[in-house]
Parts: structure tokens; C-alpha cells; sequence
């Protein structure tokens, strides 16, 4: 079928992922947005095939999607407003709460609701402040305390100590486990025992996403079908923009566009100078007339003939080169993290 696709070294993919659930304690797989491009429902059931108890999604909606394919409890990442009317989860879901005022509107509602306090970090995203974390003792009561959660940042100094405080703090408020995001494994083991002191390790959960599913790249492989090739003379126009061919060649029409994330980009975390002229030398569109397309026909990465459209891609093929057959598939570079292939192949 032609498209865009993603494969799998099964024997592989599957040892990756035993070594990243058997070295994180208690871990989380996070299913969320476009499933981190393999799709919501495919990674629920890999999260059901590894035997995990729990996944975290990051909006109401993902529930349902993910819910088909896995029979375990469910964690809503996103803080439940309790102005949402919609909210209306059942018993295998865990909200996050992370806002005093909503803690309280849910325990004085009828019923338990399954809840985890989130405790604001350094990164000011979601959660609450740790000097007003005392408050939250009174409402625990009214729902069924099922633990802390402390987002940390990326950033990796002082990550460490913040944890140790913040989980401190939690701690003697209310006894619970921790779910922490972005601890490496080590940090989390020597973080519970730390907490825990002579009474032993206090329970701590990763949340993990991308170092789970994406986190082996040698591991799999993106390809895109060939959907047809034209011949083309130096000076001839092609496209909708009707750009002038500079030489010639090959107009290839290539499965993968901006539905798919080919030609998108997200903004560059780069820091340094040296950075940020890779990342443009890479494959911004922005950055010159002409682009590099990520599609590899003949050995090397072509040119884009005009932006990507929705589901395909115009690419130049200059004289010279062997030009594919119509059906046959090529590689394409993605970024998974914004990419969504058609289909995912496990060998
Ligand atoms: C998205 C998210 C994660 C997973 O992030 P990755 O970087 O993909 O591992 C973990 N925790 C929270 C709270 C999140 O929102």
C-alpha cells in the first residue's frame, strides 16, 4: 500500500522496551497527541502487551481511544478544571488536580474520584505552590488520594535537589507515591531511598515517553512509496507554483507531506549559534529559495521541487541519477516527534 511507513525491528523494538521497563520503577508509558507517531491506539496495545498497570495520557479525549486498547488505569497529565463539564471519567481514570480551588470542588462532590496533587516545580507550568501544599491535607479526605506528581524540567542541574525537596514537602503532607517525569532510572532509585531513610525506599513511579518509544532511532525505519515520476527538460516548468526545472531530470511525486510532517519543523530548543546554522542547514524551508526535501532517492537527499502539499511531495531528481519505479519505496527522514507515518510495520 502506498504511503508512508514506519518499520519496526521487532526483536529489537521489543528488547528496547523490556530494558526501559525493567530499569524505571514502577514506569508509566505516556500515550499522547499523535502517539508520539506510531498513534494512540497501537501504543496502547504495546503498553497492554508489556503488562504495564498504568498509562498517562494528556487530555480527557485520549482516554476513550486508548481505553479500547488497554484494560489498565489511565492518567490524565492535563489539570482537571472543574469548570469542564465534560470531565466525567470513570474508575479506571486518575485526574490531575493541581489547583487548590479544583482539589476542593471535587472533594466536595459526591463520590471518590481517583486523584493525584500536583506540586508546582521550577518549571511554572502546573501544580501547587509548595507553601500552600499544607492545605491540601484537609481535602484528601473527600477523594481517593492516589499520590503526587512532580513535573521537573528538562534542564538537568539542580533537577536532582529540587526532587528531594519537593518530594520532602509532598511527603509530609500526606504519605503517597511519587510520580516523577524526567528523572533518569538512577535518579529516581536513589531519590526513593533518600526520601524513604531508615524506613525504606518510598514509592516512586516514572512517567516516560519519548526515551520509551522513541528512544532507540537505529531501531526502525521510515520509508514513503513513489507515486510517480516524470521526465523532465532543463527550463520546463512542473508544479503548482510552476517552478523552472534548472536542469535535466526526474520530477518525482513522493507520498509524505505537511499531514504527515514532512517539511514541518519544531521549534529549534538550539542554544548555541553553531546549533541553530545546523538546524538550518538540515532542512529548514525558511532558510533559502530551494529546500532539501528528507526523502533519499539515488543515494543522497533531494530537493524539494516546492513546498511539501498535504499527502505528497514534489522532489527533483536531476539527470544522471537512476529515477525509482512508480511503487517503489524510498527513505525518508522524520522526526517522530511531529512526524505521523500511515502505517507501522513490525518485522
Ligand atoms: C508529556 C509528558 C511526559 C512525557 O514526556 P516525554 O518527554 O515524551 O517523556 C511526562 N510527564 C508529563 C507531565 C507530560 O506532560
Amino acid at each position: 500500500m502506498a504511503g508512508v511507513t514506519l518499520r519496526l525491528d521487532g526483536a529489537r523494538w521489543r528488547e528496547h522496551l523490556r530494558t526501559v521497563v525493567a530499569s524505571t520503577p514502577e514506569i508509566v508509558p505516556v500515550i499522547k497527541g499523535h502517539g508520539y507517531g506510531y498513534g494512540l491506539g497501537w501504543l496502547a496495545g504495546q503498553a497492554a502487551e508489556l503488562g504495564v498497570d498504568t498509562v498517562a495520557v494528556g487530555m480527557t479525549a485520549e482516554v476513550g481511544p486508548v481505553q479500547e486498547r488497554f484494560d489498565g488505569d489511565i492518567v490524565v497529565l492535563y489539570p482537571f478544571d472543574r469548570r469542564d463539564v465534560r470531565d466525567d471519567p470513570d474508575d479506571r481514570v486518575l485526574r490531575t488536580v493541581s489547583r487548590l480551588d479544583d482539589l476542593r470542588a471535587l472533594a466536595t462532590r459526591p463520590g471518590e474520584p481517583r486523584v493525584l496533587v500536583e506540586v508546582a516545580t521550577s518549571m511554572r507550568r502546573h501544580g501547587i505552590a509548595v507553601e500552600e501544599l499544607t492545605d491540601v491535607g484537609e481535602w484528601l479526605d473527600g477523594v481517593r488520594f492516589e499520590g503526587w506528581t512532580i513535573h521537573l524540567p528538562l534542564r538537568a542541574d539542580g533537577r536532582q535537589a529540587e526532587a528531594r525537596r519537593l518530594g520532602r514537602a509532598a511527603l509530609d503532607v500526606a504519605a503517597g507515591p511519587l510520580w516523577l517525569s524526567h528523572l533518569p532510572p538512577e535518579q529516581l532509585t536513589r531519590l526513593a531511598a533518600n526520601l524513604g531513610g531508615e524506613a525504606g525506599p518510598v514509592q516512586v513511579r516514572g512517567r516516560v515517553g519519548t526515551r520509551l518509544w522513541l528512544g532507540d532511532p537505529d531501531g526502525r525505519a521510515t520509508t514513503a512509496t513513489v507515486l510517480d515520476v516524470h521526465p523532465v527538460r532543463r527550463g520546463e516548468r512542473a508544479g503548482y507554483r510552476g517552478r523552472v526545472c534548472r536542469s535535466d531530470g526526474y520530477v518525482l511525486v513522493i507520498a509524505g507531506g505537511t499531514s504527515h510532517g514532512v517539511g514541518l519543523e519544531a521549534p529549534t530548543p538550539a542554544a548555541s549559534v553553531r546549533q541553530r546554522a545546523t538546524a538550518l542547514a538540515t532542512g529548514s524551508l525558511a532558510a533559502t529559495g530551494r529546500a532539501l526535501s528528507p526523502f533519499t532517492v539515488a543515494g543522497r537527499k533531494r530537493w524539494f521541487l516546492e513546498p511539501p502539499h498535504m499527502q505528497s511531495s514534489l522532489v527533483f531528481l536531476p539527470a544522471g541519477a537512476r529515477p525509482p519505479a512508480v511503487g517503489e519505496d524510498v527513505p525518508v527522514e522524520l522526526r517522530l516527534t511531529i512526524a505521523t507515518p500511515d502505517r507501522v510495520v513490525v518485522d
